[in-house]
This record gives structure tokens, C-alpha cells and sequence, in this order.
């Protein structure tokens, strides 16, 4: 790190989407950046499923959609329940731009570009080891041997947070608290773009899939259109993937591709890329005890911002304006003379005012659905095998409400389950 100057307005941990926020809003704002990123390059090391809801983005970067690496704008949402070789599907077609697919590698690269267009000093390929600390006061970085002072830190690490945790500020994460993802990015035809997925020029795909393609294991499946391609994959709460997953989870995505009811899709496809993450699950319990300290922010999915509505899951925003109030608040905590704990506690004024904050406490408790585990199983049998008994008939049809209490009896529910489920499920969702 010779060539950097020893001392900076603010440090950023990480180049993702949450720290590239943080440095173009703090660089817009005249500050003197740096950002320190891992991976070889801003977005070389950033995974995720494949769609980003695009208001926060367009606050945040108000010329966004004239340069950002959109691929396709969301205009088809599926949600769909896999048992065996049936698939029950809800298809929604709309045709706002609320939501866009893109790769993160691509969008935290623009991000990175943006902050660094506007004065912000990116260096990739360093690992930050730890705070530099003046007594509880945070003064700047480690880097292995050599060191970088700040007025502020602003960690944006991510899920895997070595940094907080090795000063103390968190615990190791536990298997119970995250899930793992997996997925793949797969060349595909045009023409299957256009024909199987049935998307114009522009037009992109959301769908979500539950049930078999997790083995019934807490979870579930994605596929994303992109430009030319296709991200495929799925999540699983790690601690049921330990002890409950039969195959390497990989293998779970190459049966999905696979899938009689899905190979149409990815016929003549060609893998372009493959990658694992953590994703924070039990956001409360992940959250740090404090998100601002002396001379210290946490921002992004190292402060747990991550929400999974199991058909939607939203981080890439999240974590993008999280870093952009965490950039506001140190611009704040500046004006009111500096960046002790207690100028910078109007960061967590700003993110309680926040959508983030709103959408976070109305959904805590979403993640304990994940725990019961006729979602995953029962409840995509039942969906299945009421459609069979509804539309595959020879003679005689049914009414619907019998059929409704006879596929859940046929998989082992009673109304009694199907009430207090419901019930649940209107509870958190
Ligand atoms: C499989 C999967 C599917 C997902 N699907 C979606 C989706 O469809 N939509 C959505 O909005 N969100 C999705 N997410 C969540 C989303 O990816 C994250 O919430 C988002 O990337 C968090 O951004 P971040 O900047 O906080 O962290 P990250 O994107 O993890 O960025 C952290 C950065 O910090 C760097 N870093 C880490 N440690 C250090 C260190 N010690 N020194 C220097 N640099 C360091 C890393 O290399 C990385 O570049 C998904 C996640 C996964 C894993």
C-alpha cells in the first residue's frame, strides 16, 4: 500500500454494492475516500441471484438507467411449487420497470466506477485484517502488516464479517443464522429466451420455485433471465443443508436444469460461471448490537439488511442505500463537529426512517416460517395433487372445497394444520 496516503476522510471495507453506495455519495460530497476491496477487482468476488428493485438504486444514482448494466426489466413473476415431475405455477405478467436482472459482478463494477469517477480512491486485491483502535475510538484500518487512518470506517464486508468479528463486535456467524446459495450462470439460445420463457426484447423473468427442488429442504429455487443467459440456483438454511441435504448442492441445481418439466429451458445451454455465498437468514440475530460507534458505521449485509420473502429477495437495494444513508450520516456527524458514536448515531435515525428499517421490523419474524417444513414438503404435494384431482379427470368432477381437504389429507393434514399454517404464514408475510 505505498503509493496510498496514510490518512483519509473515510475508509470503506469492501467494494460491494453497500460500500461502492457509501464512497460515490461521500466523494460527490467532497470527502476523501479510499475503498479497499479484496477481490481482484470491484464485483470479482460479489454473488447473487439475479434481479434488483431499481428505486433506491435511481435515488442513490440519479442517472442510473442511462449506464447501469440492466439486462432485462422484470416484467413476468413465477412462483411456482414442484413435487415430483408436476409443477403448479403462478404466473404474473406485468409490465412496469419496477425490478431489473443484471449480473452483480457487472453492477457492483458500475457502482465502483461511479464512486470512482467521482474522486473516490478504489484499491483492489487487499484483504483489511482488522480496526486500527485508539481506545474504543476507531482511527482507520489493518491490512496485514501496514495500516490506513480515517476519521471513519464504514464496514461493508458482507455476510461473512471477519473483520467486525475479529475486533469483537460480532460472533462467528452460526449455520442456524444464514443460508447457503448456490448457482449458475448458463448460456441460452436466444431463441429459448423468446420461445420457452416467452420474453419481447428487454423483457425479463423472476421465478421462484419451493418444494422438490430443495428435497423438501428448507429453501428454494431461482431462475433469472439475463441479456443471453439465465442465472439458475438456490438456497437452502445452511444448518438443514448440513444435516439434511443427501447430495453436494450443486447437484441439486443440475437436477433442476434437468427437471422434465424444465430441461426445455436450458436446452443447448453452455455453463458460464459458478458460484457459492452465504446470504444472512435470521436477520435479527445477525444484526451488531450497535450499528454506529466512534468513528465506526456498519452497513449492508454485514449489518444483516437482507430481506427474504421467500418469492422475493432483496439485498443488492438494501445494501445500497444503507451505505448511501451511512454516507449521509457521516456528511451529518461532520457538520456537527465530528465522528464520535454519538454525531453518528443519526445513521440509525436515518435507516429507522428508512424503508429498510420498516421493511425489516414488519417482517422479523419470516425467517421462522422457513422452520416449518410442510412448506417445503407437504404444501407443494397438496398444490400438485389438487391440481390433478381438479383438472385431470375422466368422468365425474369434484367440488373444491372436498378437493382442497382431500389432497391436504392425502398429505397428512388435517384442517386443523391447514388453519394454524394459514395463520402463520398471514402472520409474518
Ligand atoms: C445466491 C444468492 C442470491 C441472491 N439473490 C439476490 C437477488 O436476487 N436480489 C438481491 O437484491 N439480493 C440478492 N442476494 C443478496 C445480495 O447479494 C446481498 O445482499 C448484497 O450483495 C450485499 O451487498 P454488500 O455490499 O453488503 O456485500 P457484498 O456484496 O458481499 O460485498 C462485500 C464486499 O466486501 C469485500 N470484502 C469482504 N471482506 C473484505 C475485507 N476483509 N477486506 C476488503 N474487502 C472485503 C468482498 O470481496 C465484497 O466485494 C443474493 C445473495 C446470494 C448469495
Amino acid at each position: 500500500m505505498a503509493e496510498i496516503p496514510d490518512k483519509f476522510d473515510a475508509i470503506v471495507i469492501g467494494a460491494g454494492p453497500a460500500g461502492s453506495a457509501s464512497a460515490y455519495y461521500l466523494a460527490t460530497k467532497g470527502f476523501k475516500v479510499l475503498v479497499l476491496e479484496r477481490g481482484r477487482s470491484p464485483g470479482s468476488k460479489n454473488v447473487f441471484g439475479g434481479r434488483v428493485y431499481v428505486a433506491p438504486l435511481k435515488e442513490i444514482f440519479p442517472d442510473f438507467e442511462k449506464s447501469a448494466p440492466i439486462h432485462r426489466w422484470v416484467t413476468r413473476e413465477r412462483m411456482s411449487f414442484m413435487h415430483g415431475n408436476e409443477l403448479v405455477s403462478l404466473d404474473y405478467e406485468g409490465n412496469d420497470h419496477k425490478s431489473f436482472t443484471t449480473y452483480l459482478s457487472q453492477l457492483a463494477a458500475w457502482m465502483a466506477l461511479k464512486a470512482e469517477s467521482a474522486g473516490a480512491s478504489i484499491v483492489s486485491d487487499i484483504t483489511v485484517t482488522g480496526l486500527l483502535k485508539e481506545g474504543d475510538k476507531v482511527i482507520g484500518i489493518k491490512a496485514g502488516n501496514e495500516s490506513v487512518k480515517a476519521d471513519v470506517v464504514i464496514d461493508a464486508e458482507g455476510v461473512n464479517r471477519l473483520v467486525l468479528e475479529s475486533t469483537g463486535l460480532v460472533q462467528a456467524l452460526k449455520p442456524s443464522q444464514v443460508a447457503l446459495g448456490v448457482k449458475e450462470v448458463v448460456k441460452v439460445n436466444p431463441e429459448v429466451l423468446a420461445n420457452e420463457f416467452g420474453l419481447g426484447e428487454g423483457e425479463g423473468m423472476a421465478w421462484s420455485l419451493m418444494g422438490d427442488v430443495t428435497s423438501g429442504l428448507p429453501g428454494g429455487g431461482f431462475i433469472y433471465t439475463n441479456k443471453d443467459s439465465v442465472s439458475i440456483g438456490l438456497v437452502m438454511l445452511l444448518d438443514s443443508a448440513i444435516s439434511g441435504a443427501n447430495d453436494e448442492v450443486y447437484k441439486y441445481v443440475e437436477r433442476l436444469k434437468t427437471h422434465p418439466k424444465l430441461s426445455k429451458y436450458f436446452k443447448d445451454s453452455r455453463i458460464m460461471e459458478y458460484s457459492a455465498h452465504l446470504i444472512p437468514e435470521d436477520v435479527s440475530s445477525l444484526m451488531p448490537p450497535r450499528l454506529a460507534y466512534d468513528g465506526l458505521l456498519i452497513s449492508g449485509d454485514a449489518a444483516g439488511f437482507l430481506l427474504n420473502l421467500g418469492y422475493t429477495y432483496r439485498g443488492v437495494d438494501f445494501a445500497a442505500y444503507s451505505g448511501y444513508l451511512a454516507g449521509k450520516a457521516i456528511e451529518q456527524a461532520h457538520g456537527l463537529g465530528g465522528m464520535s458514536a454519538a454525531n453518528l448515531l443519526v445513521y440509525t435515525k436515518l435507516l429507522d426512517q428508512s424503508f429498510i428499517m420498516k421493511n425489516l421490523k414488519r417482517f422479523s419474524g419470516t425467517h421462522k416460517l422457513m422452520r416449518n417444513r410442510r412448506l417445503f414438503t407437504a404444501y407443494p404435494a397438496m398444490m400438485a395433487s389438487l391440481m390433478r384431482h381438479i383438472y385431470s379427470l375422466d368422468y365425474e368432477s369434484q367440488k373444491m372445497f372436498n378437493t382442497v381437504l382431500g389432497s391436504a389429507k392425502e398429505n397428512g393434514m388435517g384442517p386443523f394444520t391447514l388453519l394454524t399454517d394459514g395463520i402463520e404464514v398471514m402472520r409474518y408475510l
